[in-house]
């Protein structure tokens, strides 16, 4: 079968990279190893994604949230900023930035529904799904991937949009540095007495990291904690009303009592990035380029803007009558996604190490970043920029450089 792209993965990125080609007059296979069904109804995986102003635009111009429940969507207005016993803590808010809010909170499984309902309206994506994909090979005449039995897929360009521990990344001998950080993340919806007043907290404790995300319900918010792996296995062995007594106990009672929601999902930590994020007739988006720490909350939303960087090339060579695969556009996706998303992946990674690290030193630094951060505007203002910003908040010339083609 021959097409213009093929996709492989249909996660956020890989589709919200089909549904962005839409109308450009390419064909696009996207294949996934998951079944039909669990593309159309996605499993509760207890992610939440905190969503910035820029990725809710680009949601909304690709008509995913409009595709969004209510009851989906949660208000993000502040953000509160803890370290060990500190009561006061570091708070971002919403009118600093001059908006109503700091972002949007959406369950990762409600976005994977809104961008698979728009895909599957669009007759110029092919669906391939409880596929398995074999050899891949990309040449200077075209690209091939097998899927097992005699089916192979032909196309000009393949998009690789399969996790951070991407097989298609390693099978076209592209490396990545991977960083395990040797804890386990547990994510998991609870309703609570005291009401959240849609303020997320991220409070860094000794042995401990926790944060608070605040839900649609005003008594109900995603609770994440990092703990390594051993004592994540001891409290994941306990019962219900044992969890919920040892997660209000960790919130030291300032939720009151606390009830179980949703699922149990853990996940451990490892952030990746590749070293290069395209080859010959062949790109990288999504995670499989760039897996970030959830800490600053930036993987979907780097995921969103690289995919619509991406297309935004395409288009414009499609509608130039170029070759879209040439390497010099390739070339260009390359340079503006790393300039995009290379500086805060390696300040989510140094804040990533300092916050997990309970030595003397690195927690009285922290206490000195907080105090700095609260009294200086400069701080704050970067901080803040990355989140309510209608570009990805990168300022500058920096900036300039990302968004000098013009939009998809
Ligand atoms: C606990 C947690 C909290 C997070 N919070 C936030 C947040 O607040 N904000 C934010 O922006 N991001 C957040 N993220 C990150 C965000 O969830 C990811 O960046 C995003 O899901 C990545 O999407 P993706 O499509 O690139 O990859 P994935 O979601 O991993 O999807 C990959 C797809 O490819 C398929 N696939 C894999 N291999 C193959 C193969 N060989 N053949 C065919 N199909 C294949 C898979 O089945 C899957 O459907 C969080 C992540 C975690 C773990």
């Amino acid at each position: 079968m021959s097409f213009d792209i093929v996709v492989i993965g249909a996660g956020p990125a890989g589709l919200c990279f089909a549904r962005s080609l839409a109308g450009s007059g390419l064909r696009i296979a996207l294949v996934e190893r998951q079944e039909e069904a669990a593309l159309a109804a996605p499993a509760d995986d207890g992610r939440e994604i905190a969503i910035t102003h820029h990725s809710q635009r680009l949601l909304g111009e690709r008509g995913l949230w409009a595709r969004l429940r209510e009851e989906e969507v949660g208000t993000l207005r502040d953000a509160l900023v803890l370290d060990g016993d500190d009561r006061d803590g570091l708070m971002f808010r919403h009118d600093e930035a001059g908006k109503s809010q700091l972002g949007w909170l959406v369950s990762n499984h409600a976005i994977r529904r809104a961008a698979y309902e728009e895909v599957m309206a669009l007759p110029e994506v092919e669906r391939i799904t409880g596929a398995r994909v074999g050899a891949v090979r990309t040449a200077a005449d075209g690209v091939e991937v097998s899927l097992g039995g005699d089916e192979t897929l032909r196309a000009q360009l393949l998009v690789a949009a399969d996790s951070r521990f991407s097989e298609t990344r390693r099978a076209m001998g592209i490396g990545a540095d991977l960083h395990d950080f040797g804890k386990t993340m547990l994510v998991l919806r609870m309703r609570h007495d005291m009401p959240h007043e849609q303020v997320a907290w991220e409070w860094f404790g000794v042995g401990q990291t926790l944060a608070l995300l605040p839900l649609h319900d005003a008594h109900t918010s995603s609770v994440v904690l990092t703990l390594p792996p051993p004592a994540m296995q001891a409290l994941l062995a306990l019962d219900d009303a044992g969890l919920e007594a040892a997660l209000a106990e960790r919130f030291q009672q300032r939720l009151g009592a606390m009830r179980v929601a949703g699922p149990r999902c853990a996940y451990p930590l490892v952030g990746v990035y590749a070293r290069r994020f395209v080859a010959e007739r062949f790109a990288l988006i999504g995670d499989a380029a760039v897996g970030m720490h959830p800490l600053t909350a930036h993987g979907f939303n780097f995921g969103l803007l690289g995919q619509a960087a991406l297309a935004r090339e395409l288009r414009a060579a499609v509608a130039a009558e170029q070759p879209f695969w040439s390497p010099a556009l390739l070339q260009r996706y390359e340079r503006q996604h790393r300039l995009a998303t290379r500086p805060l992946y390696l300040a989510t990674q140094m804040l990533a190490g300092l916050y997990t690290d309970d030595r003397r030193p690195a927690r009285v630094l922290r206490k000195l970043a907080l105090g700095a951060g609260a009294r200086l505007g400069p701080f704050r203002r970067l901080v803040m920029s990355g989140l309510v910003a209608d570009h990805a908040g990168v300022p500058g010339p920096l900036r300039r450089l990302r968004y000098s083609r013009p939009s998809a």
